[in-house]
């Protein structure tokens, strides 16, 4: 079995980055495309705040443009997805759809998180035709428009509040009568004279015109009633799952599954394996943000690789 010196697995805007830097640096990258080969763009239409593109340019365009360039450099592409990882001594082993294996002295994860879906009729046939996943992605579409927000949480509150900046009138949608959100999210929520509230409903189906979103229907938890509510868009914010599973526990996560770096850099608690995008960034998540990370873990990696040891480098070493 061939031994890689550095494999990246997952190919958004952080893992492709990092292919093209580790690519330029002669390191001869082998990148796991991961299931949805691109990312979390390619479920959007255009992108319009991503440096460069003064006319926007669309997700899967931007997407199949990087790996190009990673590719341009020697970045190799191997289809598929990582089914398991095994830290336990170096070279690292991945397997890779559950049964080729590869070798590897350092490893990327940049295998970025999944914005949680309802799962109801309509959903994801209309991601990108009036279902939305990200308020700063897509916001910009609902100029003077009505649109909802589905959640209860920090997410939803702050995207319902974003929203309010181009739409006319945000109404959050959540399940139950009390909201998971941090009071002072809610606060903010509720003193917003643009939010409205439908409480204790739960959506059942996304309608279309065939085109894009016209209704959510929701039932009462109540009375068990099922209504259309009118609306152009849907912003669905329940959360996000970073896609950390496979890694069986080898890696230090965070409560929610995010991987632990250390300190400004992008090293994890298992030597010469790096994180970067938004499977370790719960906060900021955008291509721009992970697209930077995935620099600095190409950087990173070249220096581990060059025999230098992550506290080599870190200004304030993490602690044992
Ligand atoms: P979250 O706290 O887990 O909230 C998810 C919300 O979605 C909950 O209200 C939940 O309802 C609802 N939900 C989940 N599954 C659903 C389903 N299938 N159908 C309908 N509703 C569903 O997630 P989050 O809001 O993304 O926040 C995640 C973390 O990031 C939190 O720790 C949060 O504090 C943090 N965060 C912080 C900020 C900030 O401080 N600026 C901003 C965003 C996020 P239930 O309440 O009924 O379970």
């Amino acid at each position: 079995m061939e031994k890689q010196r550095v494999m990246i697995l997952g190919t958004g805007p952080a893992g492709l980055t990092a292919a093209i830097y580790a690519a330029r640096a002669n390191l001869e990258p082998l990148v796991i495309e991961g299931n949805e080969p691109g990312g979390q763009l390619t479920l959007t239409t255009e992108v319009e705040n991503f440096p460069g593109f003064p006319d926007g340019i669309m997700g899967p365009e931007l997407m199949d443009s990087m790996r190009e360039q990673a590719k341009k450099f020697g970045a190799k592409f191997v289809m598929g997805w990582v089914s398991g990882v095994d830290m336990s001594e170096r070279p690292f082993k991945v397997t890779v759809n559950e049964k080729d294996e590869y070798l590897s002295d350092s490893l990327i994860i940049s295998t970025g998180a999944s914005a949680k879906l309802l799962g109801i009729p309509g959903e994801s046939d209309n991601i990108g035709r009036g279902v939305s996943t990200c308020a700063t992605c897509d916001g910009f579409f609902f100029r003077n428009k009505n649109i909802i927000v589905v959640g209860g949480g920090d997410s939803a509150m702050e995207e319902a509040t974003f929203l309010t900046k181009f739409a006319s009138e945000v109404t959050i949608v959540h399940r139950r009568n009390e909201l998971r959100a941090s009071q002072i999210m809610q606060d903010r929520a509720r003193e917003n004279p643009k939010i409205k509230w439908l409480l204790n409903v739960t959506p059942v189906e996304v309608k279309s015109d065939g085109n894009k979103v016209n209704a959510l229907s929701v039932k009462d938890n109540e009375t068990g009633e099922i209504k259309d509510v009118e609306t152009t868009g849907l912003f669905v914010a329940i959360g996000h799952r970073p896609n950390t599973a496979f890694l069986n526990g080898q890696i230090d996560v965070d409560k929610v599954g995010y991987i632990k770096t250390r300190g400004v850099s992008t090293a994890t608690n298992v030597e010469g394996v790096f994180a970067c995008g938004d499977v370790m960034d719960s906060h900021y998540r955008q291509a721009i943000t992970a697209a930077g990370s995935g620099c600095k873990a190409a950087m990173d990696v070249e220096k581990f690789l060059e025999g230098s040891s992550v506290n080599d480098w870190l200004e304030a070493p993490a602690k044992a």
